[in-house]
């Protein structure tokens, strides 16, 4: 115990004789050097067999990015837990925000005939963004609320296991796919996330503005069609 005394008194000697030597050479401030953490949040906790369900129950009142002091709603996504076929787009716009639901606004409704069109129902299909909360004024998605809700789509993907993924627009093809290029010179080829195969097409909200365009999207549909061995009634 007397050797720990012994010590421990050494220990602050010293230290005292350091802080008075700083002291005579002026410097009256210390700081604690902060341990560096990695800025992004912790990975979702979920491992082997969780559901969509699970998902949702992690994931609601999510504050990973800043998005979430804005939104009214999260929009996780809707359809077939089970779908063979998966529809990607940007983020929620203000109806989806207000309802809760992807793709239920003018664009979603040109979405609803595309699948229709298809030879499915909504329901047999899933729908979901990249991101889960509606930016303010619909502007593009930041870099950081894209690296924040990523692993919520990848853990959507990994449950569902879509045979093909069809991104819609620019911003979710270019996201999935890590390339630059631009959505014309992309759209109507398949290409390959993670083992599953990936169609780029053009966003409904775009052709809701360049309805010429309508024969490009469907014929890149044919495209999943064909792969998915359906044949249009
Ligand atoms: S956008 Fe994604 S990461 Fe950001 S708060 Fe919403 S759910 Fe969470």
């Amino acid at each position: 115990m007397n050797t720990i005394n012994s010590d421990l008194k050494e220990v602050i000697e010293s230290v005292k004789a350091y802080i008075e030597l700083d002291r005579a050479s002026g410097i009256d401030e210390y700081f604690v050097a902060q341990k560096k953490s990695d800025s992004r949040s912790p990975g979702l906790n979920l491992g082997y067999g969780c559901t969509l369900e699970s998902l949702k129950q992690e994931v609601m009142g999510c504050k990973r990015c800043s998005l979430h002091k804005t939104r009214h709603n999260i929009v996780l996504g809707a359809g077939n837990p089970k779908a063979e076929l998966m529809f990607i787009g940007e983020a929620p716009g203000e109806d989806e925000d207000l309802q809760g639901l992807p793709f239920v606004g003018r664009a979603g409704q040109l979405l609803t005939k595309i699948i229709e069109a298809m030879g499915f129902k909504r329901s047999d299909v899933y729908i979901a963004n990249i991101l889960k909360c509606r930016p303010p004024n619909n502007r593009p998605p930041l870099p950081n609320e894209i690296e924040e809700c990523e692993d919520i789509l990848k853990k959507q993907i990994d449950i569902i296991k879509p045979k093909i993924i069809c991104t819609l627009g620019k911003f979710a093809s270019q996201t999935l796919l890590r390339t630059e290029t631009t959505i014309s010179a992309l759209r109507g080829h398949f290409k390959e996330y993670n083992g599953i195969k990936l169609m780029p097409t053009f966003h409904p909200a775009y052709l809701l503005r360049n309805p010429n365009d309508k024969k490009l999207v469907w014929s890149d549909m044919k495209k999943i069609m064909k792969e998915l061995k359906i044949v249009a009634k």
